[in-house]
């Protein structure tokens, strides 16, 4: 594989400075630190050799041509931003059906809550989902992860979740991973506790089947599942449930996550930070008390802008979590009920005109914290052996991506060394 050189850009971000400290600063300190962490380098090189970074940094730092290793091609990035790959660390990936003609119900009055009710919602995609053919799923899914691709995203947490009982979840790990395998992005998966099945939503039925879920557990792993997640509100699983599934889940030894406090108030971000969950999700009701347990833990604040403006949700409060001193990720919750995007793009703009954050803030959001959300900690920064997965942008100011709200500006876009999105449109792959 030859060594690429991409020389003349304008604005690069390595994501390599130090993390922000932890609660106490100021606003104001609290922005500088967001900026020190992406370590912005401007006039700046990026060398790759065998799928790998071997340097990012000034030009004038950068080591001469003849010490490379041979061939050696260089590209001018012509004073455009270049990043690392965006990071999404929350989509339910892999589903069947149409809910279309439910969004423009949903958006004329019905509300969520009634739409599930009536065997609309979930219910339609769990059964599209168990009619269509394994094919049928992972060419739907390998079509979305394209898409992720050219929104400048080149790593991705996918979850199950519309089989609900557990030998359709497991079908739905199988197909993640077939999906997996035949695309560049980098897929971390999850067995998702979604929620429970009108068969088994009271008494003894209800029982068996949560025992059944925890019991699976140890088969998700096997299966190559890399993480929990158990969706914990009204309607779906209690919090002495969550706290069942999440306990077992770890003595398999996957990692956790938790939907919390997206309608109601729970207490699962609590529960989930004192079983050292890698992330919880949502919070838009999160309290004081939540934030408390959230401070004193590494759990990362997966919040979901998307969802919170589809179903015109309370706006997560990143403010109130940054003072508490809580790494906040942002991803698109990507599914067909209630955030159907794949933009990070959109979710950084969002999270800077409605949520408080800044544009450092946001960045760090979709790159090296959220892959360390979803246990993918050499993603989302561009140092010496990190995997060459960045994007070149049509942009020379980060700021201007998070700006330009409802644009792609990826102009290219490299997995491992290797060009996978050129101008804009998906190229075969080739080094
Ligand atoms: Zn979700």
């Amino acid at each position: 594989m030859a060594t690429w050189v991409l020389r003349d850009i304008g604005e690069l971000l390595t994501v390599s400075g130090p993390s922000p400290v932890r609660a106490g600063t100021t606003e104001q300190e609290a922005q500088q630190q967001a900026e020190r962490a992406l370590a912005v380098v401007h006039d700046a090189t990026l060398i790759v050799s065998d799928g790998k970074v071997l340097f990012a940094g000034p030009s004038s730092d950068s080591p001469a041509l003849h010490l490379l290793p041979q061939p050696v091609l260089v590209q001018s990035a012509r004073g455009q931003l270049v990043t690392p790959g965006l990071c999404d660390p929350h989509t339910h990936l892999i589903w069947a059906g149409d809910r279309s003609r439910e969004f423009d119900l949903r958006n004329l009055g019905a509300s969520y809550q009634t739409i599930a009710e009536q065997g609309g919602g979930i219910a339609s995609t769990v059964k599209a989902t168990d009619q269509a053919s394994d094919e049928a799923l992972v060419d739907a899914m390998l079509k979305r992860l394209d898409t992720a691709l050219c929104h400048g995203i080149t790593s991705i947490e996918v979850k199950t979740g519309y089989g609900l009982v557990p030998a359709s979840e497991l079908r739905l790990l199988r197909l993640i991973h077939a999906a997996r395998a035949q695309h560049p992005i980098a897929v971390s998966p999850t067995f998702l506790c979604h929620v429970l099945p009108p068969s088994a939503r009271e008494g003894s039925e209800r029982e068996r089947l949560v025992a059944e879920l925890a019991d699976t557990l140890e088969l998700a792993k096997q299966d190559g599942a890399d993480a929990i997640d158990v969706y914990c509100d009204v309607g779906a699983f209690t919090l002495t449930e969550t706290r069942r599934l999440l306990t077992r889940a770890q003595q398999v030894g996957l990692l956790l996550r938790c939907h919390a406090e997206q309608f109601t108030y729970t207490g699962a971000a609590q529960l989930a930070a004192e079983l050292s969950a890698r992330s919880v999700e949502h919070l838009e009701q999160l309290d004081e008390a939540g934030r408390a347990a959230m401070a004193h833990s590494q759990t990362v604040a997966n919040l979901l802008p998307g969802a919170a403006l589809t179903l015109r949700l309370p706006w997560p409060d990143a403010a109130a979590l940054r003072h508490a001193g809580i790494a906040i990720a942002l991803g698109t919750d990507c599914n067909p009920g209630s955030s159907y995007t794949q933009s990070q793009q959109l979710m950084m703009s969002l999270a800077c005109t409605q949520m408080g954050m800044s544009c450092a803030e946001a960045w760090l959001a979709v790159t090296r914290q959220a892959a360390r959300s979803i246990g993918l900690g050499d993603r989302g920064q561009l140092v010496p052996g990190a995997p060459a997965d960045f994007v070149v942008w049509s942009a020379d100011d980060f700021r201007q991506v998070c700006q330009q709200l409802g644009h792609n500006l990826v102009r290219s876009v490299w997995v491992g060394g290797i060009e996978q999105v050129r101008d804009g449109v998906r190229t075969a792959g080739s080094a």
